[in-house]
């Protein structure tokens, strides 16, 4: 597939039948797989051979997805996970330890904000947060001896900033070590980060990648490109042996492209368990034959939808990338040949008050907790998602409490305007 076009890649990507066999990714609805002698399965064990032999670490579909969207991102390997959180954990958590440090964007989504800030702190593993537009300078000041991984948002949830991927890329490699980007809202059909520089791309398949707002899951694909045995020291974890696979060593055994994932499925996903249902797995397939198709709709309605609002009397400011007036506009043009998402912010003036006052007069759009389905819906993140962070950190964070933040569907663009032009008339 790879000498095809992403539009291609979309569609028929990941999985190729063989004569007879079915057409469609077949679901492999089992925990187990059979096998004729224990020396067969004792090396799939070893890591001597690749196959199945637990749903809980590795399933068939899963792999025919996963492998799909490694196409997407031009990357060498990837896996699925149970969810988005569980993709941002893994990715870091592979090559953090306690006693680790990680540089982070502040401005990310909640869940990985609390994921970071608060649970993984209390494995001692260490953060500094810098601002997704910080400087050069800024950027590498926030580096410790023990800082293992950089992470960011290609275009945060819901802060809408665009991260200088390149210049987050180029600070990672002076420090030697990769950078992990949480791609969930361009998708790789609006930009590919390893192409600007990524080393680790995950995903919250959750939104876009599914597009129907029908399965919770996530992804992680590697780029093969960080060569961790240049920085052995810093992670003993895939350039040491491993006692619990008879002291293979990742980076060897698998080189570049493969030790990331390999490591991740064999010890993360052993432990953790954290696997996409198969079923979920065929479900996101069938959004991801579409995703070329839907992503220019999204991105046409978010367009139209932050035009009409910027030019609206009871808005204070509107936040989205394609707007000419965006702080990151140029970053945007760099970026996303293709429009960045249909999320679209916005402040209106009174705050608080006028944001809920608002929300409730919205007929089409519906309040939910989600974003980045095939339905419109709008959320006032410091009274939902963002609510236990503090006045502060909603600052840092670029949240203000009467920001709404509006995910433009696939519905007609007029629809979703004429319904923001009664909410206004609050
Ligand atoms: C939703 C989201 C997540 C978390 O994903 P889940 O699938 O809900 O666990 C992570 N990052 C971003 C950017 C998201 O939008």
């Amino acid at each position: 597939m790879s000498d095809y076009r992403l539009n291609t890649k979309c569609v028929q990507g990941g999985y190729t039948p063989k004569n007879g066999e079915p057409r469609q990714i077949p679901i492999i609805q089992s925990t187990t797989f059979k096998y004729d002698t224990s020396e067969d399965m004792g090396k799939l064990f070893d890591l001597e051979a690749s196959g199945y032999f637990y749903t809980r670490l590795q399933n068939p579909t899963n792999d025919y997805v996963a492998a799909k969207i490694a196409e997407l991102e031009g990357g060498t390997a990837a896996m699925l996970t149970s969810s988005g959180q569980a993709a941002n954990f893994f990715s870091l958590f592979n090559i953090c330890e306690c006693g680790s440090h990680i540089v982070a964007s502040s401005s990310i989504y909640g869940g990985t904000f609390n994921l970071i800030e608060v649970t993984m702190r209390k494995m001692g593993i260490d953060v500094t947060f810098v601002a997704p537009d910080c400087t050069e300078e800024e950027i590498n000041a926030a580096f410790k001896e023990n800082t293992r991984a950089v992470f960011g948002e290609t275009i945060a949830n819901p802060a809408l900033t665009v991260l200088d991927i390149e210049l987050y890329a180029k600070a990672a490699h002076e420090h030697g070590v990769p950078l992990i980007i949480d791609n969930t809202f361009p998708t790789p059909f609006n930009c590919r980060p390893i192409e600007w520089g990524a080393d680790i791309v995950t995903h919250s398949t959750t939104k876009y990648m599914d597009g129907h707002g029908a399965g919770v899951g996530g992804a992680i694909v590697d780029s093969g490109k960080f060569d961790w045995m240049a920085h052995a020291d810093k992670f003993p974890g895939l350039t040491k042996p491993d006692d619990s696979y008879h002291g293979i060593t990742y980076a060897e055994k698998f080189g570049k492209e493969g030790a990331f994932i390999t490591k991740a499925t064999a010890q993360l996903m052993r432990d953790f368990g954290s696997i996409q249902s198969p079923q979920n797995a065929f479900l996101l397939n069938l959004g991801l034959e579409s995703l070329h198709v839907r992503m220019p709709r999204h991105v046409e309605n978010g367009q139209a939808v932050a035009e009409f609002l910027e030019g609206h009397d009871k808005v204070e400011s509107v936040n989205y990338p394609g707007l000419k007036s965006n702080k990151y506009y140029p970053l945007a043009q760099k970026y996303f040949g293709n429009g960045g998402c249909g999320v679209v912010s916005f402040v209106l003036k009174g705050g608080r008050k006028s944001a809920e006052a608002f929300m409730k007069r919205l007929k089409l759009a519906a309040i939910e907790t989600h974003v980045a389905d095939a339905r419109t819906c709008c959320l006032n993140p410091a009274t939902s998602t963002h609510r236990q962070m503090t006045e502060e950190q909603l600052d840092a964070a670029g949240i203000p409490a009467g920001m709404v933040r509006m995910s433009c569907g696939l519905e007609d663009k007029q629809d979703l305007i004429d319904d923001l032009k009664q909410a206004l008339e609050f």
